[in-house]
């Protein structure tokens, strides 16, 4: 495992983390807009290059916070809200250069109950209950 620089694509938004072994295609009325790949962390073990300046879209019980990048718009990633240590939030993996999706499983999640990815994995599908796999999982 190496750690992997992330940007959004103008740059305002940088961040670090490992190498994640596995990322999430969550296909929920949300995820499923996005087209994000996320890798989840402890909040502490993901460092922001500078503060990120985004902004926050929330909805539903609005535990979440969604972030973007203010100027040019990505999806960055997610926060648990009124913690700034959660024990676990998620980036999209698709701004971290260098990640190869050869070694790095794909997990799909069907929280959009229909079943339908644009991704493809060999993998089974994680049914909407079902909690993603931790990180030390093979
Ligand atoms: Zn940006």
């Amino acid at each position: 495992m190496s750690t992997l620089s992330a940007s959004c694509h103008c740059g305002a938004v940088r961040f670090e983390a490992e190498e994640p072994e596995w990322v999430l295609d969550c296909n929920c009325s949300h995820c499923r807009l996005y087209g994000g790949l996320w890798a989840y962390y402890p909040q502490r073990e993901v460092r922001f290059l500078g503060a990120p300046d985004t902004f926050i879209y929330m909805w539903g019980d609005r535990e979440l916070e969604f972030h973007h990048c203010r100027t040019c718009g990505c999806a960055t990633h997610s926060t648990q809200a009124g913690t700034d240590d959660a024990e676990r939030i998620a980036v999209n993996a698709r701004l971290m250069r260098g990640i190869d999706p050869k070694r790095t499983r794909l997990v799909q999640k069907n929280n959009g109950n229909d079943g339908v990815f644009w991704t493809h994995t060999d993998s089974p599908v994680l049914p909407s209950h079902d909690e993603p796999p931790q990180r030390s999982d093979p």
